[in-house]
């Protein structure tokens, strides 16, 4: 398999299919009318579903992968099959199949990570890892270290979006700031968007899928079924091969770096200034906290309790108005003045600390 599908490259990858494999008729269909769209480079269908709770449809199991090798056969398209567990990673190497996905209900489970690796230890076979589904950055990227450990070469991270309870208008949160934080900690890992397991619904998707295009992922996986209201799994969010067609047309791929001289030199300037900004928060965050030192030191010496709940609730109060003011939004405002806050009390306990030592 001398080919690579997470090689950087020109174009986005996209990755479509449904949930799950149902019937022979609906993978083949699927698939003719998903590459008669043009807009497709990966055929994806779950064989094994892990579902949240017992009862629903667990999948066709290993009977559907002759279905997808069919599909292959009459489409050209490569398959991608999530595994979780080396059982069926035998099952999709008998079958050829040319991509493996870890899903996000075994990423958080390190024996079963670790169970898939050493299954496929010794291959040269492309596995994505799915981010898990609690908002933990270092099981993402612990996942893919075993991946790499084994001598794994063929890698992507799909960002799919954490769990949460509560309100729900995704039915998981995207929290871009953890994909952009695993791409920082792994700036050569091939990095997928799969918007319609953040959405849960077919309304939200393009919004995600143009985000992600934004933030320079290299890819979409998107569930399209043929008649996606009776489907087995995920009805909601799975769209016709036509309507994923139009969304895909739809999207606005934006340029990574400015092709024209002008342009390039208007934002190294505008980049600049933002340094000098940036330098300025720090320098101010310093002279901040050393006054919450000298504070601490003041209470300590007085005695005093470092919370003084009355005059935290005033300064949150008065940055929200002042944030709004200046057209900050209020959970922006909210997080900082927590952190800051959180920040100055840490350094305050600090300096009580030192004096209990002495
Ligand atoms: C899927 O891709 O169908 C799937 C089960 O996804 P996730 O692991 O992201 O829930
Ligand atoms: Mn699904």
């Amino acid at each position: 398999m001398a080919n690579n599908w997470f090689q950087k490259r020109e174009k986005p990858l996209w990755i479509a299919g449904p949930c799950s494999a149902e019937t022979e008729t609906q993978v083949l269909e699927t698939a003719i009318r998903l590459h008669r769209t043009g807009k497709i480079d990966i055929l994806r269908a779950g064989i094994w579903k892990p579902r949240t709770r017992p009862g629903a449809f667990e999948g066709i199991g290993e009977k559907g992968l002759p279905w997808l090798v069919k599909a292959k056969e009459l489409t050209g398209l490569p398959l991608a099959v999530e595994v979780a567990n080396a059982e069926h990673v035998e099952h999709c190497l008998k079958h050829e199949i040319d991509i493996l996905w870890i899903g996000a209900r075994t990423t958080v489970n390190p024996f079963a990570v670790q169970e898939i690796a050493d299954a496929l230890r010794g291959t040269d076979q492309h596995i994505m890892i799915k981010n898990p589904i609690n908002p933990d950055l270092d099981l993402w990227l612990g996942g893919m270290e075993r991946l790499l450990n084994v001598g794994l070469t063929k890698l992507a991270a799909v960002h799919r979006g954490f769990s949460f309870f509560g309100e729900k208008i995704y039915r998981n949160r995207p929290q871009w700031q953890i994909a952009i934080d695993f791409k920082t900690a792994m700036p050569d890992v091939f990095m997928i968007n799969d918007p319609s397991h953040i959405c849960g619904n077919r309304h939200l998707l393009a919004k995600v899928a143009q985000k992600a295009m934004d933030l320079n992922f290299d890819g979409l996986m998107i569930e399209s079924h043929i008649t996606p209201d009776e489907a087995w799994s995920d009805a909601a969010q799975q769209i016709t091969p036509e309507v994923y067609a139009d969304l895909i047309n739809s999207l606005i791929i934006r340029n990574t770096s400015p092709q024209d001289r002008t342009v390039k030199s208007q934002l190294e300037r505008l980049r600049r200034e933002i340094d000098i900004l940036d330098d300025e928060i720090m320098h101010s965050l310093a002279s901040r906290m050393q006054l919450a030192r000298e504070i601490g030191a003041y209470k300590r010496d007085q005695n005093m309790i470092i919370l003084q709940s009355e005059r935290w609730i005033e300064i949150f109060q008065k940055y929200i108005e002042r944030g709004s003011q200046n057209g900050l939004s209020e959970e922006f405002i909210t997080q900082i003045i927590k952190a800051i806050h959180n920040e100055s009390i840490e350094q305050q306990v600090r300096i009580m600390e030192e004096k209990i030592e002495k």
